[in-house]
């Protein structure tokens, strides 16, 4: 017999609450913020065939659901409280369930981010997760988009194109081997947010994203927000030994315009750099100066990014970054 709605959730999702002060079964979740901080929150929604393909593992698909909300969390600087969880499923399947909840839940320990309610219905399967934090209201509080000022070092954290580089392998457009398909597939299917970064950056950067839709895309929502142009040197951009080993272009179109990486991209003073190098330290990632901030070039009402390669000459890129109704 097939399990019931309420059956379903007690079974895979409903356990003790920890940390809020109701968990799941009532009509509300109740969560306390601690004094002096304000609510962050985020939702993010995962269709397949849209951001997940049918052929990736259900602890996996767990796993990225929450590693995007999570990773809006870490580009504002906010500690992790609690999320929930609105799930469409075609059918209640056991066995999709319980590995779908298990790498869901084995991230939200990880992080110390609890399930703390959601919605359960059948239909196509469609994961839309709502993630609250918190950050301070005053003083080192949220890192915004908006901060960015000319002079500003821009850095993004890990390495970029990797999630790319496995679409292209997965629509067939270039071949990897196996060990390279299987890492750079890993990199698309388990992204790790940035959350110990994003609080080690409070008070140290003056603007952040998280990398979601490819480098030059988001990098422009800063630019427009903060009102300020950029330039960014492409051969500085930090790639896997994979990607390093394709071609060029390649190269290039996935670590510029990729998608998917879920890495923070963030300005800081040149003042701060060494509060740049501690927070990497803290955080355990590895932080790369790919540019600067500039001002914005004269009377022009849209951001500009201009590409340099290591002699200082310009590049030409075409690709823009990932838009759901125009790819
Ligand atoms: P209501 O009808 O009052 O909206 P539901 O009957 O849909 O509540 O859900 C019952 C309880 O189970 C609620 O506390 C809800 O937050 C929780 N819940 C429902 N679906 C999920 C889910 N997928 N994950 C976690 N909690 C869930
Ligand atoms: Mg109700």
């Amino acid at each position: 017999m097939s399990l019931g709605e309420f059956d379903l959730i007690a079974k895979y999702f409903d356990r003790p609450a920890q940390r809020a002060a109701l968990g799941i079964g009532d009509d509300c979740a109740l969560l306390a913020l601690s004094p002096g901080m304000q609510l962050a929150t985020s939702c993010d929604m995962l269709v397949e065939g849209r951001h997940f393909l049918s052929t990736v593992a259900p602890e996996r698909l767990g796993h990225k659901a929450l590693a995007v909300n999570l990773s809006d969390l870490a580009a504002c600087g906010a500690e992790p409280l609690a999320f929930t969880l609105a799930l469409a499923l075609p059918s209640a399947e056991e066995a999709f369930l319980e590995r779908f909840s298990r790498g869901l839940l084995a991230l939200a320990d990880a992080q110390g981010c609890e399930l703390i309610g959601g919605d359960t219905t059948r239909g196509p399967l469609n994961i839309c997760i709502s993630v609250f934090g918190q950050v301070p209201a005053a003083g080192a509080g949220a890192l915004l988009r908006s901060g960015a000022q000319a002079g500003d070092d821009l850095y993004i954290s890990g390495t970029v194109g990797d999630a790319r580089l496995a679409l292209e392998a997965f629509r067939g457009t270039l071949r990897l081997g196996g060990g390279d398909f299987e890492s750079v597939r890993a990199a698309m299917e388990m992204p790790q947010p940035r959350v110990a970064l994003g609080l080690a950056l409070r008070g140290v950067a003056s603007s952040a994203i998280d990398l979601s839709d490819g480098l030059l895309g988001d990098l422009s929502h800063v630019l427009r927000r903060s009102g300020v142009d950029a330039v960014v040197e492409v051969d500085t951009l930090p790639r896997s030994a994979v990607l390093q080993a394709q071609p060029l272009a390649v190269q290039r179109l996935c670590a510029l315009s990729g998608g998917d990486d879920y890495e923070l991209l963030f300005t800081a003073s040149p003042d701060c750099a060494s509060q740049v190098s501690a927070a990497s330290r803290i955080a355990g990632v590895a932080l790369t100066r790919i540019g600067r901030i500039v001002p914005r070039a004269g009377g022009r009402q849209s951001p500009h990014t201009a590409l340099i390669d290591a002699d200082g000459h310009a590049v030409i890129h075409v690709a823009a970054s990932f838009d759901h109704f125009r790819t």
